[in-house]
């Protein structure tokens, strides 16, 4: 079992760890703790360095298992490894997490339209939505108000909580929570406090002025009630 630093603090830029073992084939290298997000809900991996008695080896993806997939020649099983993010990556995904989530919270409350996908890249995403009533019209006016909630300064709080739980949260419910595996003992939720609230396993800012200006800059229409928006943020 590994460590995920990454779901308690987003912050965590860099942290000391141990090699615990390999992944052969992939060229990976398993850690006790970790704050590498592997990627997962529409939420790119981290990259970054491991670096073991000053020497440099290159995290060039992180995937699913915590696996750090490194260039060349692995640290040794045992080493003591001290990982560095790139942190200008992950701040921009972590921006643009909220920010999506921002979007999700304000299409909901005030058009009632349901999120059913979503990807980004650091600084812009596409969402999906069953949006009827999206229009071309609307840019303008849901522009305006997911700034407002950037403005507003809402904290945003991460709580891990017990399956039951969970699932007693109207809010989540809608989030189609259901769909998470039986096995899951505990579900990580991250709240937009006073705009949303999602079952969510990503890394995000801790107030909504961290995202900055937003745009909406496209949007098409998938077929029947199937909209795709496209977000972006200013650097
Ligand atoms: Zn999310």
């Amino acid at each position: 079992m590994t460590e995920l630093i990454y779901q308690t603090d987003s912050y965590a830029k860099e942290f000391t760890a141990t090699v615990t073992g390999y992944a052969g084939e992939q060229n990976g290298v398993l850690l006790d703790r970790t704050a590498f997000y592997p990627g997962g809900g529409g939420q790119p991996n981290d990259v970054g360095q491991l670096v073991v008695d000053g020497r440099t080896y290159n995290v060039t993806s992180v995937v699913r298992g915590n696996i750090h997939i490194v260039e060349g020649e692995l640290p040794p099983v045992g080493a003591a490894v001290t990982g560095i993010l790139d942190w200008d990556r992950r701040y921009k995904l972590m921006r643009t997490h909220t920010a999506m989530h921002i979007l999700c919270g304000v299409v909901w409350r005030d058009y009632s339209a349901s999120v059913t996908g979503g990807n980004m890249e650091p600084l812009s995403g596409r969402m999906d939505f069953e949006f009827e009533r999206m229009q071309k019209e609307l840019v303008t006016e849901i522009e305006t108000r997911i700034n407002a909630e950037v403005q507003a300064a809402r904290d945003i709080r991460v709580n891990i909580l017990p399956r039951e739980e969970a699932f007693k949260i109207p809010d989540l419910i809608r989030t189609k929570i259901n769909l998470l595996p039986e096995g899951i003992p505990e579900v990580r939720t991250v709240e937009i406090i006073g705009l949303d609230l999602q079952a969510d396993g990503g890394t995000h800012v801790a107030n909504t002025r961290e995202v900055g200006t937003l745009r909406i800059a496209d949007y098409k229409s998938k077929g029947g009630i199937n909209k795709r928006i496209y977000l972006e943020i200013n650097n």
